[in-house]
C-alpha cells in the first residue's frame, strides 16, 4: 500500500486500484482522484479504456483477467513517464 503525501495519484497506485475503480468500490475521494489521474495521464489512460473494453465484454472484471505482462509493461513505461519529484 502507498500512501502519497499530496492528493495527486500516481500511475502504480491507480494500477492498484483500478478493479475497484470498475467495481464502484472506490470512495468518493478516490475515484475523483482517479479521474483526474486519467485525464492527465496517457499511459493510464489506455489501460483504463483497455480494461473498460474487457468489463464490457465479459460483464465482469477479475484480477485473473488484467494481464500480468501488459502490467509489467505499463509499469515499466510509467516509471520513464514521470521523473521522480524527489
Ligand atoms: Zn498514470
Amino acid at each position: 500500500m502507498t500512501a502519497t503525501a499530496g492528493d495527486e495519484m500516481v500511475c502504480i497506485e491507480l494500477v492498484e486500484l483500478v478493479t475497484d475503480y470498475f467495481e464502484g468500490a472506490l470512495s468518493e475521494h478516490d475515484r475523483l482522484r482517479f479521474e483526474q489521474h486519467i485525464a492527465a495521464c496517457g499511459p493510464c489512460t489506455r489501460y483504463v479504456e483497455q480494461l473498460r473494453m474487457t468489463v464490457e465484454l465479459s460483464g465482469r472484471l477479475d484480477e485473473g483477467d488484467l494481464d500480468p505482462a501488459m502490467r509489467a509493461v505499463l509499469l515499466d513505461a510509467f516509471r520513464g513517464w514521470r521523473t521522480p519529484s524527489n
